[in-house]
């Protein structure tokens, strides 16, 4: 299994090195601020359950949580880092955590996964809340994940706090647009992208969950050419462009968007090298690597799923003028309309979708200019370098601010 929290680390001390760090700044985001461990007890199985609650120097913590089977701590602590970053370069006042439950959820009835649920928020009750850190849902995670973990959280705190949990139902005091949100924000950052390295809108999605079933529909209806899109069970390609919306009625139907008439079956591995302009992972970590990134057809990456790029492919599809368009900022929608969600929460006002989406579109462009003026500064560094630098940089103010660093 792929240490990625040691890549994570590994790409710190290099960014070390041009950002003119001490070893004191960097010492301060090299490690998690704390790392919670319990073994949960639903049904008369066992689960190993994290979290991690990376750095709060900027607000409280925040960040996902996650059920899959692979779950590990180095896992859990570089997407908990991640999140530090990505709170920072969209500017929001958060700090970053993560959480993951290692269990298959497709294998869980749906009150198995209401137990496991509610065993994860009384596993780390006193460590969770809305001014301390707030989960959002991840891989395996939904809405009603999140209605059952904040109705147990507020079982035990003996009060309505909707702010402590974001991606809720609309019902709980969810957010609207807060399911398209990654998939909405990774547009308008794409969107600024296409207009400074200039690729066509031919775009090839791996994963058709949240985010990459979101970004199908919200790409394709703003003009954009589907050509390929797959999910565990296999995937399609028709290069003249997929009918998105009868791939999604597939999905819901079948449980799977492999076999989809009309087009052509691919594997999952095989639609990362297809020709295509934007090639946008949107699964999980690891998909491109040192073996599959020379062969890789597109004219950028688009990184809506959290670490996709192993170190050695970035190297690679940098060295091939191929820009990587990191992650960090790719997908900080998801997080933006949280934050959002959560500021709703806490004063009690909601907003109408139109005002969610301009102050979402707001949040992007701002960021991808930032990150794209310290890209350009820098001359010779990727994006993912001046997100790294911008970010942390972003961090450590915040860090001296409050005077725990000189
Ligand atoms: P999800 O569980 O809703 O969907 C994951 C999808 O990936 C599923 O369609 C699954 O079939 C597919 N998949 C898994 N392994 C695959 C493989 N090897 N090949 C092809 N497809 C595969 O999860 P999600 O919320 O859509 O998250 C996807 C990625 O986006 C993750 O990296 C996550 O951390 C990141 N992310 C999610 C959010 C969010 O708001 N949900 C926000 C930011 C980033």
């Amino acid at each position: 299994m792929a240490d990625v929290f040691a890549d994570v680390l590994k790409k710190l001390r290099e960014v070390q090195r041009l950002a003119g760090w001490s070893d004191e700044e960097l010492a301060v985001l090299e490690k998690p601020k704390r790392v919670l461990k319990k073994t949960l007890r639903a049904g008369g199985k066992q689960y190993a359950a994290l979290r991690v609650q990376y750095n709060d120097a900027r607000g409280p913590m925040k960040g996902g949580i996650r059920f899959h089977p692979a779950v590990n701590e180095s896992e859990v602590t570089a997407l908990a880092f991640w999140m530090t970053l990505k709170c920072a370069l969209a500017g929001i006042p958060y700090g970053g955590a993560k959480g993951g439950v290692a269990v298959d959820p497709k294998k869980l009835s749906a009150k198995e996964r209401e137990t496991v649920s509610r065993a994860y928020v009384r596993a780390f009750a006193g460590h969770l809340g809305p001014l301390i850190d707030v989960p959002a849902p991840d891989v395996g995670t939904d809405a009603q994940v999140m209605a059952w973990m904040l109705d147990e959280h507020e079982a035990i705190s003996g009060r309505h706090e909707p702010a402590a949990f974001t991606g809720k139902p609309l019902a709980l005091g969810g957010s609207r647009l807060r399911e398209e949100a990654t998939a909405l924000g990774g547009f308008f950052v794409l969107r600024e992208a296409l207009k400074k390295f200039k690729a066509g809108k031919t775009v090839a999605i791996q994963g058709f969950g949240n985010v990459g079933r979101n970004a199908a529909d919200v790409l394709h209806a703003q003009g954009y050419t589907i050509v390929a899109v797959s999910d565990t069970k296999g995937g399609i390609y028709r290069p003249q462009g997929l009918d998105i919306a009868a791939v999604g009625k597939q999905k819901d139907s079948k449980g799977t968007v492999a076999g989809f008439p009309g087009a052509k079956s691919v594997s999952s591995e095989e639609l990362l090298e297809l020709p295509c302009d934007v090639l946008i992972p949107a699964a999980l970590e690891g998909q491109l690597t040192e073996e599959n990134a020379s062969r890789i057809k597109a004219k950028m990456v688009f990184e809506l799923a959290n670490g996709p790029t192993s170190p050695e492919a970035d190297m690679i599809l940098r060295k091939r003028g191929i820009p990587v368009v990191p992650d960090v900022l790719a997908n900080a929608g998801g997080v933006t309309v949280s934050y959002f969600e959560w500021a709703q929460n806490l004063t009690g006002w909601y907003w109408e979708a139109d005002e969610v989406r301009s102050r979402l579109e707001q949040v992007m462009v701002r960021a991808f200019e930032e990150l794209y003026d310290e890209y350009k500064r820098r001359k010779g560094i990727d994006l993912r370098t001046a997100a790294y630098i911008l970010a942390v940089n972003k961090v450590l103010e915040a860090e001296r601010a409050r005077g725990r660093i000189a």
